[in-house]
C-alpha cells in the first residue's frame, strides 16, 4: 500500500492526483488524514482513509501497516512539530513500514533557519528509527510567493529582506511528482535528495517578471530585516509568524535557499516549472 499523510493538503492532494494519473489504482493507495469530511472526495474515488492525527499518538497506531511505502508530509503547527513527527516516525516504526519517504527542507541538517530545526529533528528520529528511508529535502514553493499576488498588485511592490539572495523554487506539482517517484520506483532507500527549482531568480527578478507579465510597474523594497518585521506585524501576520519569514528572507540572502543540485528534474524526468509559468497561472487566477 502508498500511504499519504497529509493528504487533504496541498501538497498531499497533488500526490494523490499524481499517482492515480500515473496508473497506480486507488485501492492501492491510503490517505491518513485526521478530519474524515475534508477526505470526503478521496473516499469516493476508493481509496481508504486512515483517520489520525499527529498530536494524538495512539490515533497513528492504525495509520500504518507492515510494507507500507509511506509519504510523511511534514505538519504546518511550527513549535509543536517535534514530538508530532517523533510521534509518526515512532507509529511507522511500531507498524514495519517498507519505506518512510519525509518532506524535509532543502538542506537538510546544514539549514540553519528556524523553520528548519523541526525538519533536522525528525530526519535524526528518522535515522534513529532504523526504517527504511528517503528524504525529501524540499526546496521552497513558488506558490508561497504567487499566492500573495494580490497584495503585491495593491501595492506595486514586493517587499523582503533577502537581499539579492535567490530562490530555486519549484511548483508544489513537482515536488509531488518527485514525492510519487520515489514512492512508486526503486533505489531510493537510504537517500537524502536536495530538491529545487532548475533556475533561482532573486525578489528583484521576481518583481520584473510580474511587471512584465502584468503590465504594470512593480519595484522591489529591499528593507532591513526590522522594517520588514514591521511592515508585515502592521499588515496583521502574528508576531511569531513575522519573525519566521524575516528569518527565512535572512537565509535566503545567504543563499541558503539556492541551491541546485539537480535532484528535482532528474527524478521527474522533465525540467521543473519555470517562474513564469506559476505566475502567469496565478494572474490567469486573480
Ligand atoms: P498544507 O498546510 O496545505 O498541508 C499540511 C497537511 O498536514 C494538511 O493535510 C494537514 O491536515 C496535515 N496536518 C497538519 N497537522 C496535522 C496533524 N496534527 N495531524 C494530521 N495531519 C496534520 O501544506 P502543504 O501541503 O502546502 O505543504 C506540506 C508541508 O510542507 C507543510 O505542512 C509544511 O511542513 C511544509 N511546507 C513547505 C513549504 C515549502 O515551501 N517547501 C511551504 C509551506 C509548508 P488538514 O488537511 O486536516 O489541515
Amino acid at each position: 500500500m502508498i500511504v499519504i499523510t497529509g493528504a487533504t493538503g496541498q501538497l498531499g492532494r497533488l500526490v494523490v492526483e499524481r499517482l492515480l494519473a500515473t496508473g497506480t489504482p486507488a485501492r492501492d493507495i491510503a490517505a491518513v488524514v485526521r478530519t474524515k469530511e475534508k477526505a470526503a472526495g478521496l473516499a469516493e474515488r476508493g481509496i481508504e482513509l486512515r483517520i489520525a492525527d499527529y498530536d494524538a499518538p495512539e490515533t497513528l497506531a492504525a495509520a500504518f501497516r507492515p510494507g507500507d511505502r509511506v509519504l510523511f508530509v511534514s505538519g504546518n503547527a511550527v513549535g509543536r512539530r517535534i514530538p508530532q513527527h517523533r510521534a509518526v516516525v515512532d507509529a511507522a516504526k511500531a507498524a514495519g513500514v517498507a519505506q518512510l519517504a519525509y518532506t524535509g527542507v532543502l538542506g537538510g541538517p546544514e539549514a540553519d533557519f528556524e523553520l528548519a530545526a523541526d525538519h533536522k529533528a525528525t530526519e535524526q528520529a528518522i535515522l534513529d528509527s532504523g526504517l527504511p528511508y528517503t528524504f525529501l529535502r524540499n526546496g521552497w514553493y513558488t506558490e508561497n510567493y504567487t499566492d500573495q499576488l494580490p497584495a503585491v498588485l495593491q501595492h506595486a511592490a514586493v517587499v523582503g529582506n533577502a537581499g539579492e539572495g535567490r530562490i530555486a523554487s519549484a511548483a508544489r506539482a513537482d515536488y509531488a511528482a518527485a514525492a510519487v517517484a520515489v514512492l512508486t520506483g526503486e533505489g531510493h532507500l537510504g537517500t537524502a535528495y536536495e530538491l529545487s527549482g532548475d533556475t533561482a531568480w532573486s525578489l528583484a527578478e521576481y518583481a520584473a517578471e510580474i511587471a512584465r507579465q502584468s503590465g504594470k510597474e512593480i519595484a522591489y523594497n529591499k528593507v532591513p530585516a526590522e522594517t520588514h518585521r514591521q511592515i508585515l506585524t502592521g499588515a496583521g501576520v502574528p508576531e511569531h509568524f513575522a519573525a519566521i519569514l524575516v528569518d527565512v528572507d535572512e537565509a535566503i540572502g545567504r543563499g541558503l535557499l539556492a541551491r541546485g543540485e539537480g535532484d528535482l528534474a532528474r527524478l521527474i524526468g522533465r525540467p521543473t516549472t519555470p517562474l513564469a509559468d506559476t505566475v502567469a497561472e496565478a494572474l490567469a487566477r486573480l
